[in-house]
């Protein structure tokens, strides 16, 4: 694996790889590997020719300090876990090669998703996806890009963006990897104590349930019932829970048949801030 600082050279690199007729798959991250993370470079694998990973933590999309601060970084495991899956490139800029001085986000219009569940919650997180994205976007170049389901939101609002600006590139939404007791993968779950990692399933388990329910009641009724449950969870906060439109990511009031509906959570336990989603249609 080779790994690049600078985005020049790492352009130089991949023109050459492109003047060869290989394809190139991108997997974005924040570093922090986990097997969430090798499950996009093995789907990217099977369909391109060259892997690049970059790993950025991007400042501009924290809105809270203190989780930008605290965001685990273990690049050397990382480097490891990315030869053992034989990743080409590893790309892992500074924040001056990405921003020069001007640490600053650029602002974007997705159409009112930016709005939704996240975007109400982290002001300004999504004006900071956009950016890095973009930004890696224009110094790869991909075929195709790779992103988790995990954040759906931020799937759809990059599959937004490609359209919006005419980007050449083919966005690929990869399945939730979940630890054998159902919690999501997540960077930040090694930030969790014992006894709330221990507690964590929970927040799976509620949405299975909220997946059985949802056939039955309406979508008030199983908000009302999610609230509740966590309510008796002394562990962990509820931030918000929701079920919307997988297309318009609104929140549903009445159920339509032919519409996908997706429902959303995030909790804090303690500090540390998870999130998850779930599926309800084409059960
Ligand atoms: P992150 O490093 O958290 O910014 O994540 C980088 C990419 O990996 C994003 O596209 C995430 O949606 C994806 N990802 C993170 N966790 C998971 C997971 N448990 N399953 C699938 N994809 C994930």
């Amino acid at each position: 694996m080779i790994i690049f600082k600078k985005k020049n050279e790492l352009k130089v690199y991949l023109q050459s790889l492109k003047a060869q007729k290989k394809t190139i798959g991108l997997v974005p991250t924040m570093g922090a590997l986990h097997k969430g993370h090798l499950s996009l470079i093995s789907q990217a694998k099977k369909i391109n020719d060259i892997i690049v990973v970059s790993i950025f933590v991007n400042p501009t999309q924290f809105n809270n300090t203190e989780d930008l601060t605290k965001y685990p970084k273990t690049i050397e495991n990382d480097t490891k876990l990315l030869e053992s899956v034989s990743c080409d490139v590893l790309f892992y800029p500074s924040v001056e090669e990405i921003y020069n001085t001007n640490v600053v986000a650029d602002s974007f219009d997705f159409d009112g998703l930016e709005h939704q569940m996240e975007g109400k919650f982290r002001d300004g997180h999504f004006n900071g996806v956009g950016t890095i994205v973009k930004t890696l976007f224009d110094i790869v170049t991909p075929h195709r890009a790779y992103f988790g389901q995990k954040d759906f939101q931020q799937l759809q609002i990059i599959k937004k963006m490609v359209k919006k600006h005419r980007i050449n590139i083919k966005i690929k939404g990869c399945a939730i990897f979940r630890e054998a007791d159902g919690l999501a993968m997540s960077s930040r779950n090694i930030r969790l104590t014992k006894q709330q990692r221990e507690a964590a399933p929970f927040i799976y388990k509620t949405l299975k349930e909220v997946r059985k329910k949802f056939g039955l009641e309406n979508a008030d009724e199983v908000t009302q019932w999610v609230e509740d449950q966590f309510k008796k969870q002394p562990l962990f906060k509820l931030e918000y829970f929701t079920i919307a439109d997988e297309k318009t990511l609104e929140t549903v009031k009445n159920k339509e048949s032919g519409k996908k509906y997706r429902a959303f959570i995030a909790i804090f336990a303690g500090e540390i801030r998870l999130i998850d989603n779930i599926r309800l249609h084409n059960l």
